[in-house]
């Protein structure tokens, strides 16, 4: 396949910096294209569809999709292998179907996502498109860091690749490894976990490597946790590498990347020519205006393999479609955590998000932390460990009212206890972080997955 080489900063000018007007109009006709292909060729689609009283036809307006039914996790998991071996939410016969991509399954029946040849190209070139926007060149050396098995993440590396990058597949290599290759090589980008970007600049310091001074990095992509979208826990990775942050953000059930930090950072922008978003009530499922904080709904606008029709995502958050500074028109998602994680104390909603965001502004803690959430008297509560980072300079109990304090003032209420360790007491974390321990069992609202990456 011929090179694309785009000439300035966008990737695909024109796509990119479009008329929101000319933007949603392809939306339009697209989604009408994409309803009625998942009516014609998905056995669930054609009877969900039914079951609800809606035509593909029925579709006059972007917001007329609010008509038609939700999927979920659940709704993938009950379909799966009914039928076919792709299960009644895929709309092609397997012979179409050149790619898979599946869930770990740790907390379920793992989840697999199909792709056509055209549905691999295709989500290969919106890679190309954040890494491009993320200010990565064909000059640039790039180790992908993240898991080859099984995982949606991992052929991302492609979009890297055909941007003209010089791209060293390092998946999920030992630290020792990973280091030398980093020493070794010189590489200037590289993506992986946000925990594990700290954990590994902090192991280079160990091993007598300055990150910032024996080694290239100037560009981390992060994602598969909230980290990358809080400024704090962002300019502590960029400090210590004397590197630039990226959040990326994935869904496995459409692609890799679905939405890219740029440069200023403010939001992540969604690919909405194969994305639509909505963003509905939590409780009711009623449509919210953009800017309000909501689960995201995603809908495919092009997936051929499994269409994604109005999935709820299980993700909270906002979604902004105005113009960025940057001039791209494609609107910015702000995601505050998961669902799941996310849990109600004293009638207040607690999100993870703003722990880790108070937890990683405070000097007198290390920024390393595990929440905890219970049931006491059928009444959920939470408590937060972290760690003294003063060397015994502020006492264990300053530290703890510190926290305390801090997560009252952000949070609007106060964790049931703060239990403070030594530096180096919690486990620096390997890619994905488990920071949030739930025990849960009567306050808890669906069970939990891992299908963001
Ligand atoms: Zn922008």
């Amino acid at each position: 396949m011929a090179r694309h080489t785009p000439n300035g900063k966008y990737w695909r000018k024109e796509l990119e910096t479009q008329p929101r007007e000319k933007l949603e109009e392809y939306q339009l006709a697209a989604l009408r294209e994409e309803l009625a292909f998942a009516y014609e060729n998905s056995p669930h689609y054609h009877r969900s569809f039914d079951a609800a009283g809606v035509k593909p036809s029925d579709l006059k307006t972007l917001k007329d999709l609010a008509k038609f039914p939700f999927i979920d996790k659940k709704t993938q998991r009950d379909t799966q292998g009914v039928g076919s071996f792709l299960g009644e939410l895929a709309a092609v016969p397997e012979e179409e179907v050149v790619f898979v991509s599946t869930s770990s399954g740790s907390t379920g029946v793992p989840t697999m996502s199909p792709f056509t040849q055209q549905d691999f190209d295709e989500w290969q070139d919106v890679e190309s498109r954040w890494f491009w926007q993320a200010g990565m060149r064909p000059n640039d050396r790039y180790v992908h860091a993240l898991n080859f098995s099984l995982y949606v993440g991992g052929p991302d590396v492609i979009g890297a690749q055909q941007l003209g990058a010089l791209c060293i597949w390092g998946g999920t290599l030992p630290s020792e490894r990973l280091i030398f290759i980093l020493k070794a090589y010189q590489p200037t980008a590289i993506w992986t976990s946000p925990s594990y970007a700290w954990a590994l600049g902090e192991t280079c310091r160990k091993s007598g490597v300055d990150p910032k001074t024996d080694l290239a990095i100037k560009r981390i992509f992060v994602a598969g946790e909230m980290g990358g979208s809080i400024a704090a826990t962002r300019d502590a990775i960029a400090d210590l590498w004397g590197a630039e942050v990226f959040d990326f953000y994935g869904l496995s059930d459409i692609f890799g990347a679905c939405a890219a930090h740029c440069e200023y950072h403010d939001g992540l922008h969604i690919a909405e020519d194969h994305i639509y978003v909505e963003t509905i009530d939590l409780v009711t499922g009623e449509l919210l205006p953009p800017g309000e904080r909501g689960e995201l709904v995603f809908t495919t606008l092009r997936k051929k393999a499994r269409p994604i029709i109005r999935f709820r995502t299980g993700d909270i958050g906002r979604f902004v479609p105005d113009k960025c500074a940057c001039g791209r028109t494609h609107g910015r998602i702000y995601v505050d955590g998961r669902k799941d994680d996310m849990f109600i104390v004293s009638a207040v909603n607690v999100y993870p998000s703003d722990i880790e965001y108070t937890v990683r502004e405070l000097t007198e803690v290390t920024g390393e932390y595990v929440v905890r959430v219970y049931e006491e008297n059928y009444t959920c509560k939470f408590e937060v460990t972290v760690e003294n980072a003063t060397a015994g300079k502020t006492s264990d109990a300053d530290v703890a009212k510190r926290v305390t304090d801090s997560l009252k003032a952000r949070c609007g209420v106060k964790p049931a206890k703060v239990i403070v360790l030594p530096d180096g007491s919690l486990e620096r974390s390997t890619h994905k972080a488990k920071r949030i321990i739930d025990e849960r069992v009567v306050t808890k609202v669906a069970p939990k997955d891992d299908y963001s990456i």
